[in-house]
C-alpha cells in the first residue's frame, strides 16, 4: 500500500481520483489548495498528483517547494499542454504529465508506473546499503567484498583481482588449511586450468603487499607439504 497525495481543487475530480486510488489499495490524503498541499508533505507520500491551477499558491510554485524538500515523484495534472514543458521539463521536475480531460484509467496506469520505478530505486538503494555492509575485517585488515577494496590500518592496499579474491577466500575460511589445487580449484575455477605455480606466485604477492615482515608472514601462513592458511 502506497500514500499518494492529490492536490486537486475540482471537488468532483477530487473524489473521482481519491476512489480509484483507494480501490488500488492506496491511502489517500486530499488537498484543495498549495497551502494544504505543502503541510501534508509531513505525511511522507509515495506520489502526488498535482493539479497546476489552484486557488492561492499555484500548482509550478507547489512543485517547485516539493522539490525543495523531496524526490517524491509527481504527476501534474494541466488542462495547458503549452504549460507541460515548465513542469517535467528541469525546471521544475516532475516526473509525469497528464493533460484534462485524462482518463482515469491512464492515471492510474501513470501511477502504477511511477510507484513500481520508486520501488525499484529503493531497492536498489538498500541493496546498495547492505552490500555495503559486506566486510570482512581480521585485526587492522580490512576487506569490502562489495567495493573490491583492502586496507591494512585504514591505509588502502592495491590488489589484483586474483590476488583479492585469493585473500577474501582465505580471510573467509580463515584457520583452514587449503592445498594450491584446493585454492585454484576455489579461486581461479575449474574451467581456468592453471599452473599450480600460480598459486605460490599470487601469495607471495600478497605478502609483499600486506605483510610486515614478508619473509616472516603473520597473515598467511605456509603449512609445509599441505598448503595455504590465514591466521591474522
Ligand atoms: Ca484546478
Amino acid at each position: 500500500m502506497s500514500t499518494v497525495l492529490v492536490v486537486e481543487d475540482e471537488p468532483a475530480l477530487q473524489v473521482a481520483i481519491g476512489y480509484n486510488l483507494r480501490r488500488e489499495g492506496h491511502r489517500v490524503l486530499a488537498a484543495t489548495d498549495g497551502h494544504s498541499a505543502l503541510s501534508l508533505l509531513a505525511e511522507k507520500p509515495d506520489l502526488i498528483i498535482l493539479d497546476l491551477m489552484l486557488p492561492g499558491i499555484d500548482g509550478f510554485e507547489v512543485c517547485r517547494r516539493i522539490r525543495q524538500r523531496s524526490s517524491v515523484p509527481i504527476i501534474i495534472l494541466t488542462a495547458r499542454t503549452d504549460e507541460v514543458d515548465r513542469v517535467v521539463g528541469l525546471e521544475l521536475g516532475a516526473d509525469d504529465y497528464l493533460t484534462k480531460p485524462f482518463s482515469m484509467r491512464e492515471l492510474i496506469a501513470r501511477v502504477r508506473a511511477l510507484l513500481r520505478r520508486r520501488e525499484l530505486i529503493l531497492a536498489e538503494l538498500q541493496a546498495q546499503s547492505e552490500a555495503e555492509d559486506q566486510r570482512l575485517v581480521a585485526g587492522d585488515l580490512e576487506i569490502n567484498l562489495s567495493r573490491h577494496t583492502v586496507t591494512r590500518a585504514g591505509v588502502p592496499v592495491s590488489l589484483t583481482p586474483k590476488e583479492f579474491a585469493l585473500l577474501a577466500f582465505l580471510v573467509k575460511n580463515r584457520g583452514r588449511v587449503f592445498s594450491a589445487e584446493r585454492l585454484l580449484e576455489e579461486v581461479w575455477g575449474y574451467a581456468n586450468p592453471v599452473d599450480p605455480r600460480t598459486v605460490a606466485v599470487h601469495i607471495r604477492s600478497l605478502r609483499e603487499k600486506l605483510e610486515a615482515d614478508p619473509s616472516r608472514p603473520a597473515l598467511i601462513e605456509t603449512v609445509r607439504g599441505v598448503g595455504y592458511r590465514f591466521t591474522g
